[in-house]
């Protein structure tokens, strides 16, 4: 069923978040089976990541390989370890801002792992939280933890988490935090060379 929008005499289903049907219309459908349902359908809050692979090298088809579960554990020293791994996140944003998509967003990507978190509701209570990966969207960006993200990451990122606050109206800009943050002993990433602040800049600009 069309809806008429009314802008330019357009109609169309389209969301004005760019998210139909919980796929990114922007973004590159690559499908991940390492995906199941969310126990309560919460969609709530936002991890960002980063990784390489081989780590410390930009480029390539490796991380869409470990996701897909295709990655050649002879290819590189590094991927022996992990190509067994079934792991996910819902998006990459690779360095030259390219998107790609693995999970639709009502699925369960695992990005997350053994992870904690303080979820402080609407109205201001706390609780402590585990198992990230049941209520919220894993973002993995290409890079490394001592290497600046670019440029053309934080913008995508950013437009990315617009769309996503839009169209999730659980997720709020104070629902956002790191790997680092939710599996202190485990987990770096993003990383000290992830530059939170400016991030948090580039959300408030108007755009
Ligand atoms: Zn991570």
């Amino acid at each position: 069923m069309s809806q008429q929008r009314g802008i330019d005499g357009q109609s169309g289903i389209d969301d004005p978040s760019g998210i139909d049907d919980h796929w990114l219309s922007s973004a590159r459908r690559v499908v991940s089976p390492n995906a199941n349902d969310r126990p309560a359908g919460e969609v709530s809050a936002v991890v960002l990541h980063g990784i390489s692979l081989p780590p410390g090298k930009f480029g390539g088809d490796a991380i869409e390989r470990l996701f897909t579960n295709t990655l050649d554990p002879a290819g590189h020293p590094a991927f022996a370890t992990i190509a067994s791994l079934r792991v996910s996140a819902h998006l990459l944003i690779r360095r030259d801002g390219e998107c790609v998509q693995f999970v639709a967003f009502d699925r369960r990507a695992w990005h997350a792992g053994k992870s904690r978190w303080r979820d402080v509701d609407r109205a201001g209570k706390a609780r402590w939280r585990q198992g990230l990966n049941d209520f919220t969207i894993g973002i993995e960006l290409e890079g490394a933890d001592e290497t600046p993200y670019r440029e053309a990451q934080y913008r995508v990122l950013a437009d990315v988490l617009r769309a996503l606050i839009q169209h999730y109206p659980a997720i709020t800009t104070s629902r956002l935090t790191g790997h680092a943050h939710i599996a202190p002993l485990r987990k770096t990433d993003p990383g000290p060379a992830f530059d939170w602040a400016y991030l948090r800049r580039c959300l408030t600009e108007s755009v």
